[in-house]
């Protein structure tokens, strides 16, 4: 028997579609703060909260624009990030993501490189 984490919409009881679905459960895979993510196909905004931003929120295409002024009113004296700007496509994150990870490795490598220097047979 498999289970299946259940998204429902803030504001009413919609549930997503299959596919919807699919990118909701991918998007928890993904650790945000205070960040809006569209899943698609079904046009559903997630609110990556976390920490002062509070729990993390759905809603369906009807009530994207509830979940925004929902935040803004709540949160928009905490911080700039409720008022982002859609649209927020994953694949954006991914990307910024991967970056980040080419910026680590390229550091990893450069310390690998750095203890000859700093092994002090040479003075
Ligand atoms: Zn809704």
């Amino acid at each position: 028997m498999s289970s299946k984490v259940l998204f429902t919409c803030r504001f009413c009881e919609a549930r997503p579609d299959e596919e919807t679905q699919r990118s909701l459960e991918g998007q928890l895979t993904l650790i945000l703060f205070g960040t809006y993510v569209d899943a698609e196909p079904g046009g559903w905004l997630t609110w990556h909260g976390r920490g002062i931003y509070g729990a993390t929120l759905y809603a369906c295409a009807e009530h994207r624009d509830s979940l925004k002024r929902y935040l803004r009113e709540h949160y928009g004296t905490i911080g700039p990030h409720p008022f982002a700007e859609g649209p927020h496509p994953e694949g954006w994150l991914r990307r910024e993501t991967l970056a980040q990870m080419r910026r680590r490795r390229a550091m990893l490598t450069y310390r690998t490189w750095a203890p000859v220097a700093e092994g002090g047979s040479s003075r």
